[in-house]
């Protein structure tokens, strides 16, 4: 492609909403443009890379056995209504106003519809079942460029099985389907174990990369390959001493005193003496949570421990409750259940609220001063703390989900009624996989991984074109004629090749512009160089320039892509 010809609109200047690195060299580049919030066009640089990604998925889906579909996103809303998922969705989904129907955001209900009365028999299985195609979520806030949009390619895949134990298997298929396509993109990936959320189902894995984009925070530990996110994942780290000798339980007066770290001043202790208490309600009943110092109740841990109606308690019926207000109050006389964080486990001289304002009491023994007090793991992981796997330190940071495979289980095909007969003439739902991978996702992540304060760095698998040729001063007859042979010769040896032939633009302008697109390998043809039959090649990732002879660049050039 002649890039005197090419619709390839680079910028200096984004917008002062596109801060991660992704979105804002997507846009210099003239991949993309924003259409609304959260709906991009593919500009053709940046299309050439979705039809290269679309290729790996398909190429490996393909080796899995996977057969393509290309589904309706239009979608009838009763089949959502059978499966409930026009609630489940609710806002996110999009409807169409003069119709009953409803932008499909994915597809289990369209796959298991086809499914249906069509594989019948367990002999008509195991089936995988996949397209790459549009799907819109109206996502509250869409942000990051093409991280997350209200409209956005996926691969998503479903697996028809007739066991558990089958469904295991078109599970493991697709996790190495997965590792392959984020391999061969060259993406540094981890994989955490996480729950279905309005999929439903079973068992889940998402893969996930590292980025300040990211709405999850994980945490990771580097050597063992730990990961999780931060609502559940859990750490081995140090619990409060339990001295050899209790002191007696004592009242202080402690005026205006309410945060820890107010009463480690007004007492100077340090705050692993100290039992903050949060008052939760629990199916209608107070439950006092104690937690070390001044670590915060993780409420998805605690929601675990609790299972049922739970909320925290209002500041104006907690005095009711303990007869003190928030910052007073303690597990001494607190009429109700009382649990704690591990941290807390056996812990004695700690100072805790004592129930009344302005007042806190030391010496407490939760052994002997809190009878049936039960433990459990309730804090958030921190960074730096010991990994319970391996030992090593782990890393807490924000990241984003490339993938997610699921076992569904029943629950499409109960609701849908797609059945099948097994071994023994006995109707059984079908038992299901899904599976999907957001492509513009994986685009903007190898992005954020491979970047330079220059610009975007391909690798040759996903760079929109494999060279970047270079005329340097396209009004000299010598370098026109040169470089166009070379752009013919490269051709016609079958590579992708972006030829910067423009005459105006400035030797400078062309590098940066090069620099900023970031094809793998860059080949510069000046009249200097030519005197000597020569052009200079540059590395894009490395930096590394060499001069070369005509003659040995298409060797050279077979060596390096
Ligand atoms: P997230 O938690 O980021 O919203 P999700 O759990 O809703 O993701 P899935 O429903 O599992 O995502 O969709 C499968 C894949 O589609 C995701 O792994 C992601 O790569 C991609 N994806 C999901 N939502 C978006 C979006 N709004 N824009 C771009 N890609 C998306
Ligand atoms: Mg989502």
């Amino acid at each position: 492609m002649k890039l005197s010809k090419a619709f390839i609109p680079t910028l200096k200047e984004v917008p002062a909403d596109a801060i991660i690195p992704s979105h804002v060299l997507m846009l210099r580049t003239g991949m993309v443009r924003m259409l609304s919030a959260g709906i991009y066009s593919f500009l053709p640089l940046g299309y050439t890379v979705v039809k290269k990604v679309v290729e790996i998925i398909r190429e490996e889906m393909d080796a899995i056995g996977g057969q393509e579909f290309h589904l309706p996103a239009l979608n009838p809303k009763e089949i959502w209504e059978e499966t409930n998922r026009v609630e489940a969705f609710g806002d996110t989904m999009f409807h169409i106003k003069n119709r009953d129907y409803v932008l499909a955001p994915t597809h289990e209900e369209i796959m298991t519809y086809h499914a249906k009365g069509v594989v019948k028999s367990y002999k008509d299985m195991p089936q995988i079942w996949y397209q790459i195609q549009t799907k819109f979520r109206n996502e509250p806030r869409p942000k990051s460029g093409v991280i997350r949009g209200r409209q956005f390619l996926m691969k998503d895949a479903y697996s028809f099985d007739t066991s558990w134990e089958n469904l295991d298997k078109s599970y493991a298929l697709h996790d190495q389907a997965y590792r392959n396509i984020f391999k061969r993109c060259d993406l540094k990936y981890f994989i955490v174990g996480a729950s279905s959320g309005a999929m439903g189902g079973n068992r889940s894995e998402e893969f996930m990369v590292k980025s300040e984009a990211g709405e999850d925070t994980v945490a990771h530990c580097e050597k063992c390959g730990y990961a999780a996110n931060v609502e559940v994942a859990t750490s081995v780290v140090e619990g409060a001493p339990r001295n050899e000798n209790s002191l007696e339980l004592k009242e202080i007066s402690t005026p205006n005193v309410k945060s820890i770290d107010e009463l480690c001043r007004f007492l100077n202790i340090n705050e692993t003496q100290c039992a903050k208490s949060r008052v939760y309600i629990h199916n209608d009943k107070p439950v006092l949570v104690l937690m070390l110092g001044n670590d915060e109740v993780n409420e998805t841990k605690l929601a675990s421990v609790l299972p049922g109606a739970l909320r925290p308690g209002h500041p104006d019926e907690l005095k009711e409750i303990t007869g003190a207000d928030a910052g007073s109050i303690g597990p001494i006389g607190f009429k109700g259940r009382i649990i704690a964080d591990l941290r807390l486990k056996d812990a004695n001289n700690l100072y805790s609220g004592a129930n009344k304002n302005d007042c806190h009491l030391g010496g407490i023994d939760l052994k002997r001063d809190v009878p049936n007090l039960e433990y459990f793991d309730l804090r958030t992981v921190q960074a730096e703390e010991t990994c319970t796997r391996c030992g090593s330190k782990l890393d807490v940071f924000k990241a984003i989900e490339l993938g997610h495979i699921f076992k569904l289980g029943t629950r499409y095909s109960e609701a849908l009624g797609a059945t099948f007969l097994d071994e023994n003439g006995k109707v059984n739902p079908i038992i299901m996989g899904s599976y999907g991978i957001g492509v513009e996702r994986v685009i903007a992540c190898y992005i954020e991984q491979h970047n330079d304060e220059k610009g975007i760095i391909w690798d040759k698998t996903l760079a929109p074109y494999q060279l970047h040729l270079m005329g340097l001063n396209m009004k000299k007859p010598e370098v026109i004629e040169a470089s166009n042979k070379i752009y013919d010769d490269l051709k016609a040896m079958g590579y992708q090749v972006l030829f910067d032939d423009r005459v105006d633009a400035q030797a400078g302008f062309k590098f940066n512009d090069a620099d900023l697109l970031g094809l793998p390998v860059q080949i510069i043809v000046g009249d200097k160089n030519l005197k000597e039959n020569k052009v200079e090649v540059k590395i894009r990732k490395s930096g590394e320039r060499f001069t070369i002879e005509i003659d040995r660049l298409y060797d050279k050039l077979k060596e390096l892509i």
